[in-house]
């Protein structure tokens, strides 16, 4: 009996589906992946005998645990803290901790397994994971955000290492976060080691890590562009998300002459028609990292249009870069964004785009779609980097660090257009995107044997 493609993805699908109930995240991401490799892999029973792709949706571990902490009136709080340490066929476990009231183990999941993929995609030698807590930093002081971090790695140290598990920052974790977690982990283990990724630069960092991911997503804009024959300048930009990667994207595009006409929190966006100034996104970056404000007291501050509770995919823009969320734009902002001759989509946060509107931009045919595993992996490549820096117990300069993001990004699209590109000249960058990542993690495994 012959089997064919669909077939096979379902009965693939349904086995996922059963194993994991009710991670939908998780189901997603798997199966937004396991579209381009069931069908690449048909042919090469190497893979496909071996279960190298069932065996990669296991995570080699998911660890839980209770964090306890006492918030600033003397009350007890509760939490739940999780790692999940996906895949470490090609480097310690690497991906970042997110703390949000959203975070459950379908979510980690989902980020883990993209993680393997994305951090196979840089060419450097990192695995993939990723970690959290379902707590909710919004509102709270500094002293109880210090000591959730303290609570949390209380747990947390026994499993990570600078050669086991390298967790970094996400949402909700920035460097201030980073620094009480190192802080701790230093503490509890009394090494000085690189455990932890997105550090100051006076105790381990790398330059640009902290803009590493916003100017990674530009980069990758610029490449497809540049690939297709066209150029960034001058181009109307819709960005979604007002933290690490959202603002550092801006400041990027600003600086390659492009308009940046929205920006968004989860209270709205910003809309300034004319495209903000570099003066204007440096308030806002002071804004959020200093004053932990809301995206609203811009539009105060500087008579811009404010659209509570919307998302800016309804305003007419050339270049789409979602930077806040997963599932943060659906199937009728796409047919909005086409509607209103969208060119370019580069993903900044993790699967931003539901796979509905992936398809929306699949059939339009003339809008060139980089997924999140390839156009935010500058973070993490730059998180690489600042490994490197610390084995080697040396501080690389700003312009040598720019120099390897804008290399690995450029290496990352070419990637894409190798195993993505179409009859006609037609690159689908998931499909070369999950390719790529797909190859290089497999064949680590089968070299290891049955394990
Ligand atoms: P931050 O916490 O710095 O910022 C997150 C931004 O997204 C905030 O503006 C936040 O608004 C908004 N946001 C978060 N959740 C929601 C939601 N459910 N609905 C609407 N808006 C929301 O996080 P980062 O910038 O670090 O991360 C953003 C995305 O980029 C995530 O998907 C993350 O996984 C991804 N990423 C980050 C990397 C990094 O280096 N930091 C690396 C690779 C990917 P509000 O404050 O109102 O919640």
């Amino acid at each position: 009996m012959v089997v064919d493609k669909a077939e096979r993805l379902d009965t693939f699908m349904e086995g996922v589906i059963a194993r994991n109930p009710g991670e939908v995240e998780f189901h997603q991401a798997v199966h937004e992946v396991a579209m381009d490799i069931i069908p690449y892999i048909a042919d090469k029973p190497h893979y496909k005998d071996l279960r190298i792709l069932e065996r990669m949706t296991e995570p080699d571990r998911v660890i839980t645990f209770r964090i306890v902490w006492e918030d600033d009136k003397g009350d007890l709080r509760v939490n739940r803290g999780f790692r999940v340490q996906q895949n470490n066929a090609i480097g310690p476990y690497k991906g970042g901790i997110r703390f949000h009231p959203t975070v459950n183990q379908s979510v980690l999941k989902f980020l883990a397994f993209e993680q393997v993929f994305k951090n196979s995609l840089t060419g450097l030698p990192m695995g993939g994971g990723k970690g959290g807590a379902n707590f909710d930093p919004k509102g709270r002081t500094d002293r109880e955000v210090m000591r959730f971090c303290q609570a949390f790695m209380t747990e947390m140290h026994r499993h990570i290492g600078p050669d086991t598990d390298v967790p970094a920052g996400d949402i909700g974790v920035g460097s201030r976060e980073v620094g009480y977690l190192f802080g701790q982990y230093k503490r509890l283990v009394n090494r000085f080691e690189g455990v932890l990724t997105g550090k100051a630069l006076e105790f381990g960092g790398s330059y640009v890590r902290t803009e590493a991911t916003g100017y990674g997503t530009v980069y990758m804009m610029q490449q497809m562009l540049t690939h297709h024959g066209e150029q960034i300048e001058g181009r109307k930009c819709l960005i979604s998300g007002s933290g690490n990667v959202a603002t550092y994207c801006a400041e990027k595009l600003i600086a390659l002459g492009a308009k940046v006409l929205t920006l968004s929190d989860s209270g709205g966006f910003i809309y300034c028609k004319g495209g903000l100034t570099r003066d204007q996104l440096d308030w806002i970056i002071e804004l959020k990292n200093v004053r932990r404000g809301r995206i609203e007291e811009a539009a105060e501050e500087y008579g811009l249009k404010f659209y509570k509770n919307k998302q800016p995919w309804g305003i007419k823009g050339e270049l789409a870069f979602p930077c806040a969320t997963q599932n943060e734009l659906d199937a009728d902002a796409a047919v909005k964004l086409v509607k209103n001759g969208i060119r370019a989509i580069s993903e900044g946060s993790n699967m931003p785009t539901t796979p509905e509107a992936i398809k929306v931009f699949g059939d339009a045919k003339d809008v060139l779609h980089a997924p999140s595993k390839a156009a935010n992996a500058g973070g993490v490549a730059v998180s690489g980097l600042e490994m490197s820096q610390n084995s080697l117990r040396m501080q690389w300069s700003e312009a040598e660090v720019e120099e390897r993001l804008q290399k690995i990004m450029k290496e990352i699209h070419d990637e894409c257009v190798e195993f993505g590109i179409q009859k006609g000249g037609y690159v689908d960058y998931f499909k070369g995107a999950n390719i790529a990542g797909f190859t290089k993690v497999a064949n680590a495994m089968m070299a290891y044997g049955v394990m």
